[in-house]
């Protein structure tokens, strides 16, 4: 008998599994063990979907609307989605510009597969969100890191931008407001970019607006399409319900960009998911359509947390934390904790090593800023509410206070 040939595909096997999903198991495999640990892992909120919206989605399996749609989604949602562009974000896309995916993954993964070929390359500034690299590691492109540290807010600045083109980019992905920093980009950094673009006409924008309506301080959110409209045709604006409506385990994401784009993307869901699930569609048009009183009450609620943490983490010994403008994610620094040995005995040499340590030892998960591009600091989802929040800050605190020199 022939051994079976388990050989994987070589840039899946090159690829690193999701770090934020292996963390969020781990606190699952605890929790299974009995531990009572406290998770600042997951980047998802922590409300309840509205009711109204998941009426919606009851409302469409009893009047069974169980059966497929067309592939790039429900046309009354393409509608909503086209809408929501034009009304929030005054971009003018066309309803057939525009698809829905299984989540906003699925619109960045067929973006990807759809126009990259092997050793085309894809800026990607870091801090990134860990799936970006790995993405276009799977669909066989060259991810190009372009570390942006705090000095820039964690931003991409012209010059670094400029200076990491070259003949094979495709594309460069622009996140904010940003997982995992909260680093948010102003009308005025997104034109000075818009400025880079414009000399080089080869690169295209992937936009992930997701974080949009979780922005702080009355400041205003702005997008590329919208800052600089001759960059229309290079630009996929990506977003979704997931974040804005507590619609994570929904799965609908959403893109509008050029319809060679759109056209082609549309072509490889027609040959994988075959388009995202009908009941979540119908749940995310009464989202998008409905009142957006959620979106307004969930963003002062985000907020309330954003100045508690902060507050507390730059209390605490040995972190550091900018004031995050914008999702529901601090960057903190723990350059200070390296070298320095846990009260179980443990040393920290990176901050991967914090991130165990603060888990074994004090019952918090939170996830390592290496994973996300940048060591040593830690990324921590303030998705909790305040009680339980108060009690990871109190467990870091004494975590960070028992550690010897
Ligand atoms: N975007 C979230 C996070 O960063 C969800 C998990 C994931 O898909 O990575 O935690």
């Amino acid at each position: 008998m022939q051994a079976i040939n388990a050989t994987l595909n070589r840039f899946l096997a090159e690829a690193k599994p999701s770090a934020t999903y292996r963390v969020m198991d781990r606190v699952a495999a605890r929790r299974a063990e009995g531990k009572s640990i406290v998770s600042l892992s997951a980047g998802e909120p922590d409300f309840d979907t509205p009711a109204p919206i998941r009426e919606a989605g009851v409302t469409a399996i009893r009047c069974g609307q169980t059966r497929y749609t067309q592939v790039a989604g429900l046309r009354a949602l393409r509608e909503a989605v086209a809408d929501k562009f034009r009304r929030e974000n005054g971009i003018d896309y066309d309803w057939r510009q525009t698809l829905v995916c299984t989540g906003g993954k699925q619109v960045i993964f067929n973006a990807l597969a759809a126009t990259l070929n092997e050793g085309d390359e894809v800026i990607v500034p870091a801090p990134y969100w860990v799936s970006y690299p790995e993405m276009v590691q799977v669909c066989g492109g060259r991810p190009v890191i372009v570390e942006c540290g705090v000095q820039s807010g964690f931003k991409l600045t012209p010059a670094q931008f400029d200076q990491a083109i070259g003949p094979r980019t495709r594309w460069v992905i622009l996140n904010s407001p940003s997982n995992p920093t909260g680093a948010v980009y102003s009308r005025a950094e997104l034109q000075a970019l818009a400025g880079v673009l414009l000399a080089h006409p080869h690169v295209m924008v992937l936009s992930d607006d997701i974080y949009e309506h979780l922005i702080f301080d009355g400041q205003p959110f702005f997008t590329m399409a919208q800052v600089e409209p001759r960059l229309r045709e290079r630009v996929l604006t990506m977003n979704g319900v997931s974040k804005a409506y507590a619609m994570t385990g929904w799965r609908i994401g959403f893109g509008a960009g050029p319809e060679w784009l759109i056209d082609a993307m549309e072509k490889l869901q027609g040959q994988q998911t075959s388009g995202a699930s009908t009941i979540s569609q119908y749940a995310a048009l009464a989202a998008l359509t409905g009142t957006q009183d959620f979106v307004r009450e969930s963003r002062t609620v985000f907020q309330r947390r954003r100045d508690l943490l902060v507050e507390r983490l730059n209390r605490t010994r040995g972190l550091r934390c900018e004031v995050p403008q914008g999702a529901f994610y601090a960057f903190a620094s723990c350059e200070a904790l390296i070298g320095k040995t846990t009260a179980g005995g443990r040393p920290l040499a990176s901050d991967e090593d914090v991130v165990n340590a603060l888990l074994d030892e004090a019952g918090v998960a939170a996830v390592h800023g290496s994973a996300f591009g940048l060591g040593p600091y830690i990324r921590i989802a303030y998705a909790l509410d305040d009680a339980m929040l108060t009690r990871a800050c109190d467990a870091i605190e004494r975590f960070c206070d028992s550690l010897s020199p």
